[in-house]
């Protein structure tokens, strides 16, 4: 159990948010990339995979997503493509987020991928709907480099504008899962009490009975 409950997924709802990524979700997007007792596990396995991330993540609409799966029948190497970019843009991701915890200079390289990916424009158009008042859209451009640009910027516009002095790894080293640390006091050290904080309980557990004993 966290120290503090989660945000609700469920809000805002999705067509509030206007498809924007909010933190979480870049976190999210980060840890796709998992480091399972020091195992790497990928939940990026295919680009089908990755775009069923996205369209769960309110990023890419379904028909979107249909269309490049699609679209990938003919060209295979296109989602070999699509894959690579989102790795890459997500590995820049890490990171950046990795060298604003660890107080130190982020890499040129890694600013680079994240500035491209930022550079997509992606473009809302209301459409009209019955009651006046159009929540229905449609977007502009590629959308798999709209997707990747909006998680881009969630979490630049985190380290400029909101709290990067609240963001963490997890300090279980095999797991180095990064967070917000909302709890009041600031000072959650892992991205889970019950598995990698109980971990870490135990681990000391161990260490002071070997020293009394
Ligand atoms: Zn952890």
């Amino acid at each position: 159990m966290n120290e503090e409950p989660a945000v609700h997924r469920a809000w805002p709802p999705p067509f509030q948010q206007g498809h924007l990524a909010s933190l979480q979700d870049g976190l999210d997007f980060i840890n796709t990339l998992e480091y399972e007792a020091g195992k790497v596990t990928d939940e990026l396995l295919s680009a089908e995979a990755a775009l069923e991330w996205l369209t769960h993540h309110d990023l890419m609409h379904r028909e979107a997503k249909d269309h490049l799966l699609q679209h990938f029948t003919d060209a295979p190497r296109e989602s070999t493509r699509i894959l690579a970019k989102m790795k890459r843009v997500r590995a820049a991701m890490r990171e950046i987020v990795d060298a604003a915890v660890e107080g130190r200079a982020a890499s040129t390289s890694d600013l680079k991928e994240l500035n491209r990916a930022m550079r997509t424009h992606y473009v809302y158009e209301l459409v009209p709907s019955t009651d006046g008042v159009s929540l229905d859209h449609r977007h502009q451009g590629d959308p798999v480099d709209g997707a990747l640009a909006r998680l881009a910027e969630s979490i630049a516009r985190e380290l400029i504008q909101g709290h990067p002095e609240r963001l963490r790894i997890c300090e279980n080293q095999q797991c180095r899962y990064v967070f917000a640390d909302t709890s009041r006091t600031g000072r959650r050290k892992w991205c889970d009490m019950s598995t990698c904080g109980n971990r870490a309980k135990v681990a000391r557990h161990r260490a002071r009975q070997k020293t009394t004993n």
